[in-house]
């Protein structure tokens, strides 16, 4: 192949472990400008969901059904995307140097001239044992640490187990699943000590992580062999003992707690990156998705208004943009009254500089009537951007008060999902533990959604709602629900579903 016509690079990016979190700095810019990702089996979907739209997404790993695309043919896979696209990203799980075959990869790379640049990640065989927390080495336990393969395609390739069985510090087998029988019995067979302890660590550093602890001589009575789920690593080693006081990860509130979120994915982040937080592995299932309109604002609606009244953030930002349309910023505002229905709007205004003058104590239509009974009169005029549909509470208590007007400046729609994305959500909706909601249309898109596809979920989720105009559209539409958050915002949220939790 000539590939003197390269005209990107090659990154040969590690994952890290599996929290996503834990990809590197330089890794996240590379995964965000990408235009080519080429990845296997050990990445996340919430990962690759963060590369471009546009990028071309190589799938290089083994499918249940099929086989993983040769390492040739991987290789020289690169070498030719490199000469159509300018940034293509290797995204492989942990370090790519690390059992990653990065290393081949960079020698065929260098054969045909493309330029290539590797970014180091964390490998499981150190932070996934983090994770299970057993620290590789410790002062009083293991004073090195050795990383072997524990797979032995070729019995010419076996290691010399008479070496391995004398060394003292920490032993760790990647993918090893399969030969834990045949490396503990090698291990005493050369003179490891029988009670010497082991764990394995199946999914580390993932809601799903488990850890089965026993030694070398017990391994084969002790652990569900033939059960555990890959990935998973073998641990040999004292430092295992350190497990019972570093134990973190596993004891974080919604440790092993499956949680969907649908907010529109451009909002969702925050939220899934709280609920990440405390240990949950989330499910993205954007229900709604914001689209604007054509902007309906006059320099009259600003000059008959005296006060603007904020429903959501969607609102504060649909009217911004059509504020920069009309070639005018917040300065535009000076003499109204803002109102934001609660802290979330609150904030989204203040990004645009705008300190709201009211904020109701309860974050709901039935909030602002409470707080602006005492504040209006009939002269003033209520201009209110929002969401073409929004309940009517609030404007039919203005129309005995004054005048307003509603501004359609956004409307909700069900996004559409790719086949991927689809096959993606499917796989993991059955086993949710939790399913949160942040607006009335999100509950009604999850409905529609659930019929469309035939979906049952587990009998026992349990459905979260953000406020009473969420949760009565839950009702209505015949779920129940379990938990609701009191004030209405997701920091409330979250630490209901903590409580629950529990
Ligand atoms: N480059 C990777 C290793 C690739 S080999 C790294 O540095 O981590 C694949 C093996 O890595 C798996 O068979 C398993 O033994 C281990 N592995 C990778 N991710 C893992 C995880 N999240 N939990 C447990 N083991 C993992």
């Amino acid at each position: 192949m000539n590939s003197k016509y390269a005209i990107g690079t090659v990154y040969l990016v590690g994952a890290g472990p599996g929290d996503i979190g834990l990809l590197t700095n330089k890794g996240l810019a590379l995964l965000k400008s990408c235009d080519c990702l080429v990845y296997d089996r050990l990445i996340q979907d919430e990962m690759l969901a963060l590369a471009p739209a546009s990028c071309e997404k190589v799938y290089v790993g083994k499918a249940a059904s099929d086989h993983a695309m040769p390492q040739e043919q991987i290789n020289l896979l690169l070498c030719e995307k490199a000469k159509h696209f300018k940034t293509v990203v290797r995204l492989k799980g942990g370090d790519p140097y690390v059992f990653g075959r990065g290393g081949e990869e960079g020698e065929v790379l260098r054969a045909h001239n493309v330029p290539f640049e590797v970014v180091p990640g964390i490998s499981s065989s150190i932070g996934g044992l983090a994770y299970a927390g057993i620290p590789i080495t410790h002062r009083h336990h293991a004073s090195s640490f050795h990383v072997f393969t524990g797979h032995f395609k070729d019995d010419s390739k076996d290691h010399d187990w008479s070496v391995v069985a004398k060394i003292e510090g920490t032993l760790v087998f990647l993918m090893s699943i399969g030969s834990i029988p045949y490396i503990t019995s090698q291990l005493i067979q050369f003179g490891k000590k029988a009670s010497t302890p082991i764990a394995v660590v199946s999914n580390a550093a993932s809601s799903s992580q488990q850890v089965f602890e026993s030694t070398l001589e017990k391994a084969l009575d002790e652990l569900p062999i033939g059960k555990i789920k890959s990935p998973a690593l073998l641990v040999v080693g004292e430092v295992i003992h350190m497990r019972e006081t570093l134990n973190w990860f596993e004891s974080k509130p919604l440790f092993g707690k499956k949680i969907a979120v649908t907010r529109a994915t451009a909002q969702s982040s925050h939220f899934s990156a709280m609920l990440r937080a405390q240990g949950a592995s989330v499910i993205e299932l954007p229900m709604i998705s914001i689209e604007s309109l054509p902007t309906l604002l006059q320099q009259d609606h600003l000059m008959q208004s005296t006060q603007i009244w904020f429903t959501s953030e969607n609102g504060v930002h649909e009217f911004m943009k059509s504020l920069w349309a009309l070639h005018l910023d917040s300065r535009a505002l000076f003499k109204h009254k803002i109102l934001a229905i609660g802290p979330t709007t609150s904030k989204c205004l203040e990004q645009y500089g705008i300190r709201p003058d009211f904020v109701p104590v309860r974050y709901t239509q039935e909030g602002i009537i409470e707080l602006m009974e005492t504040q209006l009169s009939a002269s003033d005029h209520v201009l209110i951007p929002g969401a073409q549909v929004m309940r009517s509470l609030l404007t039919d208590w203005l129309a005995k008060i004054c005048s307003y007007e509603k501004l359609t400046v956004y409307q909700t729609i069900r996004p559409e999902y790719s086949a991927d994305e689809l096959s993606s959500i499917l796989k993991k909706i059955e086993t949710l533990d939790y399913v949160t909601f942040a607006s009335g249309s999100a509950v009604q898109h999850f409905h529609e959604f659930l019929k469309q596809y035939e979906v049952s979920l587990s009998a026992d989720v349990k459905f979260a709602s953000i406020g009473p105009v969420t949760s009565s559209t839950l009702e209505e539409l015949g779920y129940p629900v379990h938990l609701s958050a009191n004030p209405h915002t997701l920091d409330t949220l979250l630490k209901v579903l903590m409580a629950d939790a529990k």
